[in-house]
């Protein structure tokens, strides 16, 4: 080829590239925990030293696949999973539907949410589970079962469902599905509005209980709720915090609260407790993943 010809070739393959992302790209992120997974009813089900876990892994990769499908139906065009449950490798990379990429491992500036930035269209959370103290909620727990009590974001006691909902809102990115036992689903509608699809794949009897959907069913209803999920999702507004905003954390004991009372700002409320305030709720996010840090050390 004459270098005229190249250098016209290498134009027109950068446009169509170009084209290709700027005017059709439709980038989703899924965030997947593992105590909502379909199955999961344990914690032995959700440790990697664990009896079953294996199985487990390859539920929530089932669950995944199953919401990459429906959202390949609906027209999604790049869609990245996020592993968000304890060491964040728990998908098998080679059971993820080849359509998706995985992000894997720990840690990341984002934890759960990581792959989050504003391209994306929308967010969808899978096998999401219920925040601390939920009643007949299969496994409930707020970012640290061992650390935390509750995390209250402007006074309201907040779920790690309303904590990454908005953490995507200060992205300008809406929440438009997720899925869970039958209570992570109320609560989830309940904090971040009705036009969430959930999906409840299991009715929580207890804490370590539950009554499951039959499994073809499960992921039936999971591929049709992010179709349906996707093709409305300019319905669903970004979940947004009013600021300045004002974080508190309730601890399990006392001691827990006493490192991160070593940063600036930061004040006790309780003998298990500490609160701080932020401008915006990513700088609050941050800092409130630093504190959680330091009183697990
Ligand atoms: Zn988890």
């Amino acid at each position: 080829m004459k270098r005229s010809a190249v250098l016209l070739a290498a134009v027109v393959a950068l446009t169509v590239c170009l084209g290709a992302q700027g005017q059709t790209g439709h980038k989703v992120l899924i965030s997947v925990d593992m105590e909502g997974i379909w199955g999961v009813v344990q914690g032995e089900q959700t440790s990697p030293d664990g009896r079953d876990y294996g199985l487990a892994r390859k539920w929530m990769a089932e669950d995944v696949n199953a919401v990459i499908a429906g959202l390949l139906e609906a027209g999604a065009t790049e869609i990245v999973v996020n592993d968000s449950h304890g060491s964040m490798r728990n998908i098998v990379a080679s059971d993820l539907d080849p359509a998706a990429t995985l992000i894997s491992g720990t840690p990341k500036a984002f934890s759960m949410m990581e792959g989050l930035d504003a391209a994306c269209e929308a967010v969808l959370f899978v096998g999401y589970h219920a925040r601390a103290g939920t009643e007949a909620a299969v496994l409930d727990h707020t970012i640290s079962g061992g650390t935390l009590r509750a995390v209250k974001i402007n006074g309201r006691e907040m779920p790690e469902l309303g904590i990454n909902g908005a953490l995507a809102g200060a992205f300008g990115v809406p929440v438009i599905m997720l899925s869970g036992d039958d209570k992570t689903c109320a609560q989830a509608k309940a904090v971040l509005g009705e036009a969430l699809v959930t999906v409840a794949v299991k009715d929580g009897l207890g804490r370590t209980s539950a009554r499951l959907l039959p499994k073809d069913e499960a992921r039936r209803r999971l591929k049709e709720g992010a179709k349906e999920a996707f093709l409305k999702r300019k319905q669903v507004a970004p979940f947004k915090l009013s600021v300045p905003l004002s974080f508190e954390l309730e601890f399990h004991n006392s001691g827990q609260a006493e490192l991160p009372l070593f940063i600036p700002g930061v004040k006790r409320t309780g003998a298990r407790s500490v609160a701080f305030s932020a401008d915006e709720f990513i700088e609050g996010y941050k800092l409130m993943r630093a504190l959680i840090a330091l009183a697990s050390s």
